[in-house]
């Protein structure tokens, strides 16, 4: 049978590997060598499992939406990462790296962030541990999420402002970059999506994965089955979908549909769509599908979501993409924006704008009666409520 897991050589069929600079072998090659032997510790899988439960909140429900199911037919699940501790699941990671960077003996603890969630989710761990915490983030984002950036601080964070280029995510990975090339002793990089170079991607789906681990016994007292018809989820980087999918890549009976941002459309100028419009390129240390110009360089991706603005896709993805395995739909600012504002309505929960692109797919394509469609509501809305504000001049 195919495997969708990593192989040893940290690829994903074609996709993946470790494409970095000679400088910061060392960091990454420490990492490669320890992950595994450190998580598969009975001392380190106790801490996490505890903090997930204590800390987080978990395990997180998984909620039959009746009302939803019967306006769209079929059977739909929402698996609950909204209500975790901090909003979203990226909480789930930042445990589990930040556990691993204790092991490693590391006391400094730098990650990069676009509109601040990654890095909001570092800060917390961070302050948890006691590690000093240094967060890159470009300068004009720190303009535009000005309320995560005083929530890092108020964490304890330093936020450093990416001064070069673009002044946004891609500058601040730079900077991230290069700090852990200056400090290889005593740093660890929190990396905030199921991307970047191997390691990277198959410990973050680790982490995460505890979302489809929860989703099988879950589903066992609902329903009498482990296994749904279909998973669905999200994708900016991919670490929520990951999750979502991982104990369901290898029963083909499950059915994987995989959600990107199309912005104003696919074809517009100002979209997301990875597996759409993306070509085989290097980002952020890895080999993945990836947005770019005909002479290589990188296309400024648009999303109404900043959690889906993204140029590329983890190498996890672009191999369910290619492969068939997996089932890409795009969604629309104007058809997320939508479907959040009827999940608002209709189950009295309020999504993220990224969620809500997940939420669209019932729109899109027809379940039967008896399918179990589970949806992973990857976080919640309120930090996106000025843009329902403006958007439904509410
Ligand atoms: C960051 C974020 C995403 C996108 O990140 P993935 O790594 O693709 O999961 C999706 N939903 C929410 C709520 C987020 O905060």
């Amino acid at each position: 049978m195919a495997s969708y897991n990593v192989d040893e050589r940290g690829y994903y069929g074609e996709f993946g590997g470790a494409y970095i600079p000679e400088m910061l072998y060392p960091n990454v090659e420490e990492l490669r060598q320890n992950y595994l032997k450190i998580t598969a510790e009975p001392g380190f899988k106790a801490e996490f499992d505890q903090l997930l439960k204590d800390y987080v909140g978990r395990p997180s429900p998984l909620y039959f939406a009746k009302r939803l199911s019967e306006k769209y037919n079929t059977k739909i699940y929402l698996k609950r990462e909204d209500l975790n501790h901090t909003g979203a699941h990226k909480i789930n990671n930042t445990i589990g790296q930040i556990l691993v960077a204790k092991k490693l003996g590391k006391s400094r603890i730098i990650a990069e962030t676009g509109a601040g969630q990654h890095g909001v989710a570092t800060a917390t761990v961070c302050a948890l541990m006691g590690m000093e915490c240094i967060v890159y983030m470009g300068e004009i984002d720190i303009k535009r999420q000005a309320p995560n950036v005083a929530r890092m601080k108020m964490l304890g964070a330093e936020v450093r402002p990416a001064l070069s280029g673009s002044r946004t995510l891609k500058d601040a990975t730079n900077e991230a970059i290069r700090d852990w090339i200056n400090n290889p002793v005593d740093t660890h990089y929190i990396i905030g999506s199921a991307i970047g170079p191997h390691p990277y991607p198959d410990m973050v789906t680790r982490f995460q994965s505890i979302i489809s681990e929860e989703i099988k016994w879950q589903l066992k007292e609902h329903e009498g089955r482990e296994n749904p018809d279909y998973v669905v989820a999200c994708i900016g980087g991919g670490s929520n979908a990951a999750g979502t999918y991982y104990h369901f890549l290898h029963e083909p009976e499950v059915g994987i549909i995989a959600v990107e941002a199309a912005g104003k459309g696919v074809n517009s100028g100002h979209s997301a769509a990875t597996s759409k419009l993306g070509k085989v390129g290097v980002i952020h240390g890895c080999k993945t599908l990836l947005m770019q110009s005909p002479d290589g360089q990188i296309t400024e991706p648009y999303s109404i979501s900043a959690g889906l603005d993204y140029p590329g896709v983890g190498p996890m993805h672009s191999h369910l993409a290619t492969s068939g395995r997996g089932e890409f739909y795009s969604i629309t600012d104007d058809d997320a924006m939508k479907a959040g504002y009827e999940l608002a309505q209709m189950e009295g929960i309020i999504p993220a704008i990224e969620t809500s692109h997940a939420l669209a797919v019932l729109k899109e394509k027809k379940f039967k009666p008896e399918d179990i469609v589970i949806i992973c509501l990857s976080g919640r809305g309120d930090k996106d409520l000025e843009t329902y504000i403006d958007y439904f001049k509410l």
